[in-house]
């Protein structure tokens, strides 16, 4: 039942993904690639006093990468850099399989665990993360 549960909120992020675009200038964009499935994910991000103000992403790829994205956005944006570090760590943490799906404290995120059982899509889903991680700390 919760795989299936899983399975729609990324088939609805996917079909519907949330911050789909790209920001006006100032920006900054980084790209990542994942070149098991052929993904891409295009980040547009401004950074104000620590803070991840905006954010939108573009790209292509698979639903898994593309719904992974969608939800990094919505969930990440207006947040403290502080917030969106511990955020991406939590990710890693829940498709290494270190912690385990927690709707009520981590939302639609917990729709991502439901990969851990293929682990060649695990790349997929956490390219958008990677992706922004490399780019926040290309900042410092
Ligand atoms: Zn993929």
């Amino acid at each position: 039942m919760l795989d299936e549960l899983y399975q729609q909120v990324i088939l609805d992020h996917y079909r519907q993904p949330r911050g789909r675009g790209h920001l006006q200038e100032p920006k900054i964009t980084h790209e990542g690639f994942n070149p098991l499935c052929g993904d891409e994910v295009i980040l547009d991000f401004r950074v104000e006093d620590d803070m991840l103000t905006d954010i939108k992403f573009s790209g292509r790829g698979c639903s898994i990468s593309q719904a992974s994205a969608s939800m990094m956005v919505e969930s990440l944006k207006g947040k403290s850099l502080t917030e969106v570090f511990e955020a991406i760590r939590q990710v890693y943490a829940l498709l290494k399989g270190e912690i385990e799906p927690d709707l009520e404290t981590m939302g639609e995120i917990s729709a991502l665990s439901g990969v851990r059982k293929f682990p060649v899509r695990v790349k997929c889903a956490t390219l958008a993360w990677h992706t922004l991680e490399e780019a926040l700390k290309g900042l410092k």
